[in-house]
């Protein structure tokens, strides 16, 4: 049985589709106004999770994570370089699909563009004026009025004395405090980016995005809308407002958000230039995957403060592993003792910790390394650290070592343990280390 907290309902619950097996599940995704920071790519490692638990649970998984590819930010950055919003904003995507690659996060099955839904978003709004929860101001904006909405803040347990109904945002940029009617249609003078609508010319504001697209692919109810924490409010509470208010059927059954990413106790962010994009990390010799690896080491709502120390041992954990896996023969019939128990970890609300240190137990038990081979590949599904290259397979070993390793061996025969061991050390010196076995010499690569 599958367990997810729900920040709808503030528990952990069990989770049961709408229409089993199939699954639907939305992910907010990048604004692409700038490269996405290792911040950014930890909500994107837990979505991938969540997906693959979902997958290895059975369900028929659709997935569907949006591109915000037009919005104040993009707006403004791509005037000031003198580009088109298309032109300056592909360079961003290109760099986000990259990187999800680099860390092993599985394609979604749809990532629909906010550029390319505009017309759908203008006749949503349309629906919304009509069902008398949204109303036009004067420039040809139009605004929801949340005092229309009797459920608004039910996700955020906002009280409704808070609520500023009359008061408008307009930016996409928010606070906490901005609980107000919020901007579906921003108008603009017509020297800006924008397109014709029957309020004049104007752009969509942020929420209206996600839940036209959602609803699009995915249809008037989700299983489960996903995001990092920082969207809870307001963007998810606006986004259950229009759907809702739109379909008058729930949104979305499940809202999943995960945890922030901090450097020195703070969130990581563009805003205050504490961030480290993957190629940093790249750049210092670690592996995007090492920072999966780290990612996993957190429980997805626990906070998790980067460190170069802590990339570091996670790196080191990854290297043990993938030279540990090596050594194992061809997989066969795996440890159901230890699987059952990993899933059990990962079916309790992603419990990735707790999944990781099950899978290190098994690595030290008794199990034949043919058992241990398969499950690892099996836990590898959901964890996605991509053993499938290195169980069972045998470092590629430079000659210049081979041929030490094989002189080593005659004059170890011959009796010569003084000259074995100086060759031995020899060896050590190029980065490889030997074991003897009954069955020969074992060659690892040293792990700096
Ligand atoms: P953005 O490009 O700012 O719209 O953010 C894309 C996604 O990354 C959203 O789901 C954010 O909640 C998430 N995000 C932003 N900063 C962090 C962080 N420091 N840790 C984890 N997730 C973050
Ligand atoms: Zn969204």
């Amino acid at each position: 049985m599958l367990k997810i907290y729900n920040s709808l309902s503030r528990k952990v619950e069990e989770f049961i589709p709408l229409n089993p097996p199939k699954v639907g599940v939305y992910t907010c995704g990048p604004t692409v106004y700038d490269f996405q920071h290792i911040g950014n790519f930890r909500t994107m490692i837990f979505s991938d999770i969540l997906l693959r638990t979902l997958m290895a649970n059975n369900f028929d998984v659709k997935s569907v994570r949006n591109i915000t590819d037009i919005d104040d930010k993009i707006i403004k950055a791509a005037k000031e370089k003198n580009l088109g919003i298309e032109e300056f904003s592909s360079e961003f995507t290109t760099a986000f699909f990259n990187d999800l690659g680099k860390l092993n996060i599985l394609p979604v099955d749809v990532s629909p563009k906010a550029t390319e839904h505009v017309t759908k978003m203008v006749k949503y709004i349309e629906v919304l004026i009509k069902k008398g929860l949204a109303y036009i101001e004067d420039d040809g904006s139009v605004y929801f009025d949340i005092s229309k909405f009797p459920n608004y803040g039910k996700l955020s347990g906002l009280e409704k004395r808070q609520l500023k109904t009359g008061t408008r945002i307009l930016s996409d940029e928010y606070s906490k405090e901005d609980v107000q009617d919020f901007a579906l249609w921003k108008s603009i003078s017509p020297s800006e980016v924008g397109y014709d609508s029957p309020w004049g010319r104007g752009r969509p504001g942020w929420h209206i995005e996600c839940s036209v697209m959602s609803q699009e692919y995915l249809g008037e109810t989700l299983d489960i809308h996903a995001g990092g924490i920082d969207l809870l409010f307001p963007h998810h509470e606006n986004e259950i407002a229009q759907s809702e208010g739109y379909t008058g059927k729930p949104f979305a059954n499940f809202f999943v958000h995960g945890e922030h990413l901090l450097v020195e106790g703070a969130k990581m962010s563009k805003s205050l230039k504490n961030f480290y994009k993957l190629s940093d990390l790249e750049d210092k010799g670690f592996e995007p995957l090492s920072y999966r690896y780290l990612v996993l080491t957190a429980h997805y709502r626990d906070k998790l403060n980067f460190t170069w120390e802590s990339l570091q041992a996670a790196q080191n954990a990854l290297n043990n592993l993938r030279e540990i896996v090596r050594g194992w023969d061809e997989p066969k019939i795996g440890c159901a003792e230890f699987e059952q128990r990993f899933m059990q970890a990962i079916n309790n609300d992603l419990n990735t910790p707790t999944a990781l240190a099950v899978m290190w137990e098994m690595i030290k038990s008794d199990y034949p390394a043919s058992a241990k081979a398969a499950s690892i590949l099996k836990m590898d599904k959901v964890l996605g650290l991509k053993f499938d290259g290195y169980v069972g397979k045998q470092i590629e070993i430079p000659d210049n070592v081979k041929k030490l390793v094989d002189q080593r061996e005659n004059v170890r025969e011959s009796g010569d343990f003084e000259l074995s061991d100086k060759l031995r050390k020899e060896i050590k010196g190029l980065g490889y280390e030997l074991e003897d076995t009954s069955k020969g010499p074992r060659i690892k690569k040293l792990i700096t």
